[in-house]
C-alpha cells in the first residue's frame, strides 16, 4: 500500500505548547513544514491558516486539511460544536473553532480528532501498529492520553476515552504521595504522569536514574493501566510512549509487570510469550501526530483520490 496520496494535504498537530503544521502528500513527501507558539486563537490560528495559504500558493493547491488536538474536543460530526475544543483548562481556549476556522478561511475539507488518535492513526499508517485492526497507543507525558483503533475503527463514543483518568489501585502506604490531577488526585495521571513523577520525588522524571525506585513504581502503575485496557478492549498490541517512556529501564518493566498481573489468564501466545512485540514503543517518536494528521487529511478526500477511510 502507497501511503502517500497523489493530492497535496495538510496537517495540523495542535499542542498546548505549539501547533506543528506539515503540507505534503504524506509523511514521506513533505513539501514544507512550520511550528507555531500556542498563544490566543485568534493569533495561532490566523498564523496557521497564512502558513496553508501561504504553502498553496508556492507548492499548490490543497485537497484536505487533518487536525489532531489537544482536548478535550466534540469529536460528533452533528454537533453544533464539532471541531471546537471544549472545556480545556487553557486559558482562553474553550470553544476554539479549529474545524470551522480552517475549513472556512481554506475552502477545504477539514479530518479531525484527538492528538492522541492521530499519533495512533500515524503509527498505524507507517510504525508500529501497521496493519492492525485493534491497538491501543498510550502516550505517558505531561499527561496520560489512549487512543488507537477498535475492530478497525478509531475508540471514539460518547466523547473520547480518557484513558488517562482510569482508576488504578494506589497503596497509600506504599505510595503516601496523593496525586496531581486537579479532577481525581490519584487517577492514572495524577500516579505517573511525568509532573506527578517530578512531584513525588521532587525532581523531574529525566533526572531519576534507572535504579531509583520511582521506576518499580512507575512500571507498577503502567502496567495496572494496561490490564485494565488490555482485559477492556483486547487490543492486539499496545503501542505506549511519550516522554516518560524515554527512561529505557520502564519498557521492559512494565512488560514483565504487565505479565505478571495477568497471570496467564488472557490465553493468547501475543500475551503468554511475545510480549516483547505485544507492548511496543513507537516508531514515528514525535512525528506520529503529524503523520497521523496527514491521515486524517486523506480520509477526507473522494476515494478515487486516496479517501478511503475505514477507521473514521
Ligand atoms: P507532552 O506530554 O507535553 O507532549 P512529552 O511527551 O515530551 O510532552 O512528556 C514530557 C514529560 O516527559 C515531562 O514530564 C518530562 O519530565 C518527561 N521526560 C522527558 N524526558 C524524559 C526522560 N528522558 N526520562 C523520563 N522522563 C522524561
Ligand atoms: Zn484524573
Amino acid at each position: 500500500m502507497s501511503s502517500a496520496s497523489p493530492v497535496l494535504l495538510g496537517g495540523v498537530e495542535a499542542g498546548g505548547t505549539k501547533f506543528v503544521c506539515v503540507v505534503g502528500t504524506g509523511i514521506d513527501g513533505l513539501r514544507t513544514e512550520c511550528r507555531i507558539p500556542t498563544t490566543t486563537p485568534a493569533e495561532t490560528l490566523g498564523e496557521v491558516v497564512r502558513f496553508f495559504a501561504d504553502a498553496s500558493r508556492v507548492h499548490g493547491p490543497l485537497g484536505a486539511i487533518g487536525v489532531g488536538s489537544f482536548g478535550p474536543v466534540d469529536l460528533h460530526a452533528s454537533s453544533p460544536t464539532f471541531g471546537c475544543i471544549t472545556a480545556t483548562p487553557k486559558p482562553g481556549w474553550s470553544g476554539a473553532d479549529l474545524v470551522g476556522t480552517f475549513g472556512r478561511e481554506l475552502g477545504v475539507p477539514v479530518g479531525f480528532d484527538t492528538d492522541v488518535n492521530a499519533a495512533a492513526l500515524g503509527e498505524w499508517r507507517h510504525g508500529a501498529a501497521r496493519g492492525l485492526d485493534s491497538f491501543v497507543y498510550l502516550t505517558v507525558g505531561t499527561g496520560i492520553g489512549g487512543g488507537g483503533l477498535a475492530a478497525g475503527r478509531l475508540l471514539h463514543g460518547l466523547v473520547h476515552p480518557e484513558m488517562g483518568h482510569l482508576r488504578v489501585p494506589h497503596d497509600h502506604a506504599a505510595d503516601p504521595f496523593p496525586g496531581v490531577c486537579p479532577f481525581h488526585g490519584d487517577c492514572l495521571e495524577g500516579l505517573a504522569s511525568g509532573p506527578a513523577m517530578a512531584a513525588r520525588w521532587g525532581t523531574a522524571a529525566e533526572t531519576l536514574d534507572a535504579g531509583h525506585p520511582a521506576w518499580a513504581l512507575e512500571a507498577r502503575y503502567l502496567a495496572l493501566a494496561l490490564q485494565n485496557i488490555v482485559c477492556t478492549l483486547s487490543p492486539e498490541r499496545v503501542v505506549i510512549g511519550g516522554g516518560v517512556m524515554a527512561q529505557p529501564a520502564l519498557l521492559p518493566r512494565v512488560r514483565r509487570e504487565l505479565a505478571t498481573l495477568l497471570n496467564g489468564y488472557v490465553q493468547a501466545p501475543e500475551v503468554l510469550h511475545h510480549m516483547d512485540e505485544y507492548v511496543v514503543a513507537p516508531v514515528l517518536g514525535d512525528r506520529a501526530g503529524v503523520a497521523g494528521a496527514l491521515v486524517l487529511a486523506a480520509a477526507q478526500l473522494p476515494p478515487g483520490l486516496g479517501g478511503v477511510a475505514p477507521f473514521i
